[in-house]
């Protein structure tokens, strides 16, 4: 596999673009920096005078941290405000608006739809399938539909956001020899840390044409911080940091990010990700045992999808009790569903409480 063909990707007007040169990128030495027109005094509200120049656009320190976490190599990861801006920039940099399509397989995560959108790039979707325990990505359908038309990029997401299903690996590997030269295949593992299978960053050795989506809002708890990973080919990654804004990562969330990822943090991480894990197995037999529940597909995300007799009134009734579940109604397949986040076991507690409660009062 060569790089050549995983580059031939990108949009043929940015393959040679040489982006914006940021005060801080260049190999320039000095010890009065009069360069960026920053300002020579800190603002009196920050007393560490940490803000007051412009940021590192790649934090080297943290770049090297998530990518030890999630075993690649530091030239392999792209650290983005959230996976949200890695999604649009992959959209951005690799479709030509109004003729490279992105193929998606809904119900799923919504951003890629509206990424697409936002770059005029033809939307082709590929319904999850629904084989009644479970509610399944088709991958025959996923590699069909992406030969079929000119896509640039097919995003799978897994653990699937509603629908808590993982694709194997082995699948992923079938997409990507598929696409090969032709199509990037992206695995959204926002949910990963609650997973049973290893990252698709274990298929990159082999297929160029994989990248992997990671983030520390879910599992990490550091949502407002907007810290999102792309690992990807090293090449590719080069041409997209060209593509990003200058300073996309904000000084202090940095921080906070490599605070959040240090031993004792991730310690009480890991501890809470297995507490969820044993929540959301609770919560599926408490749900699953209540009349006017449908079906609860089993999840490896921090989340239930479930389908109720009455999908209204479960989510009004979860509301009375102060209880706010996602409502899936609007997304095709799912017009009797709620999402439901594994909370913590008093919110679970009252989860399964207000639902009971309905059915008393019915
Ligand atoms: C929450 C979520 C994201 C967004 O993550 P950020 O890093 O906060 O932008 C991406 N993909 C999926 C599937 C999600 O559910």
């Amino acid at each position: 596999m060569n790089t050549g063909s995983l580059l031939s990707l990108v949009r043929a007007d940015l393959q040679a673009f040489a982006g914006y040169s940021s005060a801080r990128s260049s190999a320039l030495v000095g010890d009065v920096w009069l360069n960026a027109n920053e300002s020579a005094w800190a603002n009196p509200a920050d007393a560490a005078g940490g803000a007051r120049r412009y940021p590192d656009p790649q934090p080297a320190a943290l770049r090297d941290r998530l990518a030890e976490l999630y075993g690649c190599s530091s030239e392999q990861l792209l650290i983005g405000r959230g996976s949200d801006e890695a999604i649009d920039l992959l959209v951005r940099a690799l479709c030509e608006p109004g003729r490279d399509a992105v193929v998606t397989t809904p119900p799923v995560f919504g951003m890629y739809a509206v990424c697409a959108r936002l770059q005029n790039a033809p939307l082709i979707e590929v319904p999850l399938v629904d084989q009644g325990d479970a509610l399944v990505a088709d991958i025959d359908a996923v590699i069909a539909a992406a030969l079929g038309g000119n896509t640039k990029l097919v995003f799978l997401c897994s653990p699937s956001n509603p629908a808590g299903s993982v694709i194997p690996l082995a699948e992923i590997e079938r997409v990507a020899i598929a696409l090969q030269g032709r199509a990037l295949v992206v695995v959204d593992e926002a949910y990963g840390e609650y997973a049973e299978q290893p990252s698709a960053t274990t298929l990159l050795s082999r297929y160029e044409n994989i990248a992997v989506l990671r983030t520390l809002s879910k599992a990490h708890a550091l949502a407002a911080a907007r810290i999102g990973s792309l690992i990807a080919d090293a090449a590719l990654i080069q041409v997209l940091r060209r593509c990003q804004a200058p300073y996309p990562v904000p000084a202090p969330c940095a921080e906070l990010a490599l605070a959040g990822l240090g031993a004792e943090s991730l310690a009480i991480t890991t501890q809470r990700i297995a507490k969820i894990k044993a929540e959301r197995t609770r919560l599926q037999s408490g749900l699953v045992a209540l009349p006017g529940v449908v079906r609860v597909y089993p999840s490896q995300g921090n989340y239930l999808l479930a389908r109720f007799a009455d999908a209204q009134g479960a989510f009004d009734a979860l509301l009375a009790a102060g209880v706010v579940v996602r409502d899936q109604r609007a997304a095709p397949q799912l017009g009797d569903a709620l999402r439901i986040t594994i909370g913590s076991p008093d919110q679970n507690d009252r989860v399964l409480a207000a639902l009971m409660a309905r059915r008393a009062a019915a």
